[in-house]
């Protein structure tokens, strides 16, 4: 019986110092800039003995693409963070050879300089975060907590209204030339944004996939009953995470469409792959990108589309960043 009661208390101590060892690194993954759900996808694929490389690199995209979907082996590991590491020493280099003040931040790219106070604020609370994370989160406020700075959006922005935790449109608001999408699925969309969906539904039909709206405009009043009933169920701080408040929805802009499903396996269909690679073409944009949640506010929506127009979605597209990052810097 002795025996019994002191495995117990072994197995109980190595749990424990189990839980706080992935708790620490939790803590250190979320202080270089991961989500929580990140840190917990780092902990459960890195092997252990990467664990610190993972860390060290700091805040990484490439990172979470490598492991994002995939059981790649210690081979493959010792590789990843020898090229990172091989990368990140160039990258050294050049800024030593370039940046010859104290201003770390000021050869990245986007660099907005009335924000420089901000930057360094923020690379002092979160100290080892990726210079480039800081500069994206600091350009689209997200150094604020989500709702506080609000600011009425600019009208005036037209096609390239930005709407987000941050900037929202009046109760009133609604777009003009909204036109019905018909054949094309539920709601409407501005008459410019249609014609384009209804293009991309025509071109997607000749490689035999299929999309529609499931949902499009939406009034400010109709965001705030569905905003409304989700509190009533989640609270508002769960509610906060999926679902928009009132006057913070893009669909109330009448630029944006749900296509198909809104369910996270709509990322593995065809459908979703096309949309993805090709919708820029056609002026549109996939507003809330896989690993931006931090930008973006938002998780990944890979059924999510909102219209900006070819010129601005191409950039956007080959770029690789949020709508919320061009505004900051080519807007603003
Ligand atoms: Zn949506």
């Amino acid at each position: 019986m002795k025996k019994v009661v002191f495995l117990i208390f072994i197995c109980g101590i190595l749990y424990f110092s189990y839980i706080s060892f992935s708790d620490n690194n939790i803590k250190k993954l979320t202080k270089i800039g991961y989500s929580k759900n990140q840190a917990n996808l780092i902990i459960n694929k890195v092997p252990s003995k990467y664990l610190e490389k993972a860390i060290n690199i700091g805040y990484s995209e490439k990172l979470l693409d490598f492991i994002d979907n995939k059981n790649n082996n210690l081979k493959e590991f010792e590789d990843f963070f020898n090229n990172i590491n091989n990368n990140n020493d160039k990258d050294d280099d050049k800024n030593h050879n370039t940046n010859n003040n104290n201003n770390k931040f000021k050869n990245k790219a986007y660099y907005i300089a009335d924000n420089l106070d901000r930057y360094n604020k923020y690379y002092n609370e979160n100290p080892g975060m990726d210079l480039n994370l800081i500069i994206s989160l600091v350009n689209v406020n997200a150094d604020y907590k989500f709702y506080t700075n609000v600011v009425n959006t600019d009208l005036d922005k037209d096609l390239l209204i930005l709407v987000n935790k941050y900037n929202k449109l009046p109760s009133n608001y609604e777009p003009k030339n909204l036109v019905s999408l018909g054949d094309y699925g539920i709601g409407k969309m501005i008459d410019v944004a249609k014609e384009a969906f209804v293009q991309m539904a025509e071109d997607i039909k000749k490689e035999g996939l299929y999309i529609k709206s499931i949902s499009s405009y939406r009034s400010y009043s109709s965001q705030e009953s569905i905003y409304n009933r989700y509190v009533k169920i989640d609270g508002v701080e769960i509610t906060d995470t999926y679902s928009a408040r009132p006057g913070h929805s893009e669909h109330q802009t009448g630029l944006t469409v749900d296509i198909n499903m809104v369910e996270d396996e709509f990322a593995n269909t065809k459908e979703a792959k096309w949309l993805a690679n090709n919708a820029h073409k056609y002026g549109f944009i996939l507003r809330y990108p896989k690993n931006k949640e931090h930008i973006t506010g938002y998780s990944y929506e890979p059924w999510h589309f909102r219209y900006v127009g070819k010129e601005v979605a191409k950039f956007i597209y080959e770029n690789d960043i949020t709508f919320d990052e061009y505004y900051a810097y080519y807007l603003k």
